[in-house]
């Protein structure tokens, strides 16, 4: 038996306040209940509801608020010792250790042979959706947490504890994944689990994730497709006063094409990037340079259009080896798909987030859970698609982009406080703040929402599907 006491002061009783018609008009903020175990009082916030569709969030909601605590700790853990990418032995272990606590999960850890991959998975029993999410921990050189993946890691575990528990609470059918990927920043840790058959094994139907940044929210982010390789000049050595004539410069090979570049800059498309440096400038000046090399980065917001520009960059390249007479090689390093957000998903995404915003920022929300009050009281909504999609635009590259190819994803950005964007030292330090903290746990509450429509929704997940099939195939 419950006693609900709402802001308006009235109290009512219910067998069971998670199907009492009053929560869709007043919000509790104090509830006592009495049942087997005892009697007691507890004060929590039920968000107000307007149609019986969001039951899902108005449960996840409170739900990620009482784990917000422990998942603090375990940010904290992640953040204060920054690991770099397959060397997150830390944070795979606190992981693991985490999904420990909790009833129903099956976690694999060292997964597919990579250290500090892990898989955690909750099967409802009933056959259904499988809806995944991935995890990202690792960190970056010399300034730690600087893209938030410590964020990353929380919001995604957070995200898929409550939509197990929800989806058990509301004897939904299907399954939750969760995977550890290491190394986004530098080494493709989802990648290698695709290429694995970690989702494809699992029949596995959607993936979700959320990243920080200090631009506005949005729900349909899109990163550019990226490929990085190393670029080598094999010449010969000779007396570079003496005898230059019987050399060949490989740095000369490397310049060539580095003006080259300089020069087809002016004639690529907007969204095209080139980057590069030289790692390898020769021995000293009195010896005709045998050998030169660099690493180069190029980029374009899809993979068509990267592989246009490619046979451009490829075509420098080759002007500085015939140029300077340096056999030319080019060995690939890493290439990252361009992200595809799927639109239906992101339809949950943006009303879900949408009204815990102003959830958080109404007057009649009476909250005592002191990680709410944290978030800042007005946030600017996540915008229409149209705008939604600009905004969501990225020149920067992840390894989620070979996963939309792979299925439907989803990938919003959310928004911290901080001047400046990630990859910098004062992000890092944003990234380690409670507020950080809590926009992380809003971020996974309208995640874990958009989770449990996939399972509940009836014909929604044949829509992503279908959206899917329009946007990776029929595009290019
Ligand atoms: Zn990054
Ligand atoms: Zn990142």
């Amino acid at each position: 038996m419950i006693t609900c006491t709402c802001v308006k002061g009235i109290e009512e009783t219910y067998i069971d306040v998670m199907t009492s018609p009053m929560r869709h008009a007043c919000v509790f903020t104090r509830i006592n209940f009495s049942n087997s175990a005892g009697a007691g009082v507890r004060a929590m916030a039920i968000y107000r509801i307007d149609a019986v569709e969001d039951d899902h969030l108005a449960y996840v909601s409170p739900y990620l608020d009482s784990l917000s605590p422990a998942l603090r700790s375990l940010n904290r853990a992640i953040h204060d010792n920054p690991e770099l990418g397959y060397s997150e032995y830390l944070a795979h272990e606190n992981l693991v250790a985490f999904f420990a606590h909790y009833d129903g999960w099956k976690v694999s850890p060292r997964a597919y042979g990579i250290d500090t991959a892990f898989i955690a998975e909750y099967d409802t029993g009933r056959p259904g959706p499988i809806v995944s999410f991935n995890a990202e921990y690792d960190s970056l050189p010399n300034i730690g947490h600087a893209c938030g993946h410590n964020l990353i890691a929380t919001a995604s575990v957070g995200a898929a504890l409550a939509a197990a528990s929800c989806a058990s609470e509301y004897s939904l059918p299907g399954k939750i994944v969760l995977f550890g990927t290491p190394a986004e920043e530098e080494g493709g840790g989802k990648i290698r689990l695709l290429d694995a058959g970690a989702y494809k094994g699992r029949k596995v139907d959607v993936s979700l994730i959320v990243h920080p940044g200090n631009v506005r929210d949005a729900a349909l982010v899109s990163t550019a497709a990226l490929s990085r390789f190393k670029v080598e000049y094999f010449g010969k050595e000779a007396h570079a006063a003496a005898a230059p004539w019987e050399g060949i410069n490989a740095l000369d090979g490397l310049i060539t094409a580095y003006t080259a570049l300089s020069v087809l800059r002016q004639q690529t498309m907007p969204g095209d990037i080139i980057q590069g440096h030289i790692t390898h400038g020769g021995a000293v000046p009195n010896i005709i340079h045998e050998y030169a090399a660099g690493v180069f980065v190029v980029r374009a917001k899809r993979q068509a259009r990267l592989q246009e520009l490619m046979k451009k960059v490829t075509a420098c390249f080759e002007a500085g080896a015939l140029s300077s007479g340096a056999r030319l090689e080019i060995t690939p390093i890493l290439t990252y798909l361009d992200h595809v957000p799927n639109k239906a998903l992101g339809r949950s995404y943006r009303r879900h987030f949408n009204r815990l915003l102003s959830s958080a920022s109404s007057p009649e929300i009476m909250t005592d859970h002191k990680h709410s009050t944290e978030l800042p009281e007005v946030d600017r909504p996540i915008e229409p698609p149209e705008q939604d999609i600009i905004d969501g635009f990225s020149n920067a590259s992840t390894d989620q982009g070979d996963i939309s190819y792979a299925m439907p994803s989803l990938h919003p950005g959310f928004q911290i406080r901080c001047e400046v964007g990630p990859h910098t030292p004062l992000f890092a330090a944003a990234a380690g703040t409670d507020d950080a903290h809590a926009r992380a746990i809003r971020a996974a509450k309208a995640l874990a929402a958009t989770a449990l429509d996939v399972l509940s929704k009836n014909g929604y997940l044949r829509e992503i599907k279908e959206e899917w099939e329009r946007d990776v195939h029929h595009q290019g």
